[in-house]
């Protein structure tokens, strides 16, 4: 595998313009090195074009959980839950050390929603479509040591479950790795500013890069627009538009809130699910939910009345804490490409999370879906490609990783070694 640096990148770029691809896939975020990760396995000639940096959208700026979601249940949405489970499995078989187990702890309280009968039985429907029992419920004195500092009124003790975690730009920067290592290409800072059409087919785009302002044009026998919130930009749609939902999340030094578990509750002021939970050696809150009217071109932030909303959550679930804006180290907003009907008046947390194809000749765009679904959703984009690249789309379930070789390192702690190779 050739460095892939800047030298590289000026280098190879009026080489790689100059080919004729495949496929080329617009968003270097999970979703479109999830494609590329799944077209270079297969040996289809494949490009990547990213306009900012890998990972820039949402894939950094998620809450980081590799999840079957549980509220998807609560919406019936079983499928969803049951491939999200299965490849939340595969991942944490396949990725130690960037997809890792964590601890969930739903505490129960008298007369509050979801009691503990009702929510084993969420679980047990959970575990079934993962094929692995994986909840208990603790007493109240077991919470107690579990975790200290819920807050106490009416606490009646807590159900235990696991889901997994990851760093989701990491994440997209392995998935990327691996298709590099099969012979994809991936380029950042060229941005897409036109889809060209001949007799009505996409043949390729026109691309900018953000480095000289040059403008270069590509040739592809596919293309496929993986560009999360930005999935609209070039096409439109009567029946359907992407709504793009923000979600925020507040940093706090692990020492200010410690947790040695994830806290899912609902939230008093709208019964919304928040989580409370331990990464990378600090405390994250999370998540809102609201309409998202800014600019997608800004990066997103969280507003004050977010960060509000978050902090109050901190108050009713840990109140000895006595959490403040001052406490926070930093915050970080994403935005959710959701589906809906064209005028939906639905509330943001009732949308559907579904993701969506839409298909024109010589082009498939994405929009929605999932961190943890990754895999599935780039099988379902080449799919809808094979037909314009000439080539049939088997399955065999390949891993995403390749195995890593081996290599002992005594200096470091196993915790390290794990991390490392992750
Ligand atoms: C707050 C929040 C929390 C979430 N938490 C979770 C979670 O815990 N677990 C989970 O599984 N999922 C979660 N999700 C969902 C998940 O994060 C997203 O579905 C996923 O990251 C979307 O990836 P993507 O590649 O489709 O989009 P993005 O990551 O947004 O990537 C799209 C990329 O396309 C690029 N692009 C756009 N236009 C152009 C152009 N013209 N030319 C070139 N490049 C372009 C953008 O710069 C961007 O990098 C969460 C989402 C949000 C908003």
């Amino acid at each position: 595998m050739s460095a892939w640096n800047a030298a590289w990148r000026e280098r190879a770029l009026p080489e790689l313009a100059a080919r004729e691809w495949d496929l080329i896939v617009i968003g270097g975020g999970i979703s479109g090195a999830g494609i590329l990760r799944e077209a270079a396995r297969r040996g289809w000639k494949c490009l990547l074009l990213e306009q900012r940096d890998f990972a820039w959208g949402t894939s950094s700026r998620s809450s980081k959980m590799v999840h079957g979601g549980l509220r998807y249940i609560a919406k019936g949405q079983f499928g969803l839950t049951r491939d999200s489970v299965r490849e939340r499995q595969r991942l944490l078989a396949e990725a130690p050390g960037l997809v890792d187990p964590l601890s969930f702890i739903m505490a129960h309280y008298r007369g509050a929603f979801p009691g503990p009968k009702v929510f084993g039985g969420v679980l047990a429907l959970y575990d079934a479509l993962a094929g692995k029992r994986n909840h208990l419920f603790h007493s109240l004195q077991q919470l107690r040591y579990l975790a200290p500092g819920l807050k106490e009124d009416g606490l009646l003790g807590g159900t235990r479950f696991f889901d997994a975690v990851t760093d989701d730009a990491r994440l997209v920067m392995r998935v990327l790795g691996e298709a590099r290592g099969e012979g994809g290409e991936a380029l950042n800072g060229i941005e897409v500013v036109e889809l060209l059409r001949e007799e009505g087919r996409v043949v390729g785009l026109l691309g900018e890069d953000r480095e000289s302002g040059q403008r270069l044009r590509f040739r592809a026998r596919a293309v496929a627009q993986a560009t999360g919130a930005w999935a609209g930009r070039f096409r439109q749609d009567d029946d359907v538009r992407i709504r793009p939902l923000r979600g925020s999340h507040l940093l706090l030094p692990a020492w200010r809130l410690p947790v040695a578990h994830a806290f899912s509750f609902l939230h008093d002021q709208d019964r919304r699910p928040v989580f409370v939970f331990p990464w990378e050696g600090a405390t994250v809150v999370g998540t809102t939910d609201l309409d998202h009217a800014e600019s997608l071109d800004r990066e997103a932030r969280i507003s004050a009345d977010e960060a509000d909303y978050l902090l109050a959550a901190c108050a009713q679930q840990f109140p000895g804490a006595r959490i403040a804006a001052a406490d926070v180290l930093s915050t970080w907003a994403g935005v959710r490409p959701v589906v809906c009907a064209a005028g939906s008046t639905l509330k943001p947390s009732d949308e559907k999370r579904e993701h969506l194809l839409w298909v024109e000749p010589g082009c498939v765009t994405l929009a929605g879906g999932k961190l943890t679904t990754f895999r599935l959703l780039a099988l379902e984009v080449l799919r809808a490609c094979a037909g314009f690249v000439g080539r049939e789309l088997d399955d065999r379930g390949a891993a995403v990783f390749r195995p890593q070789p081996a290599q002992p390192m005594p200096a470091l702690s196993p915790a390290q070694q794990r991390r490392l190779a992750g």
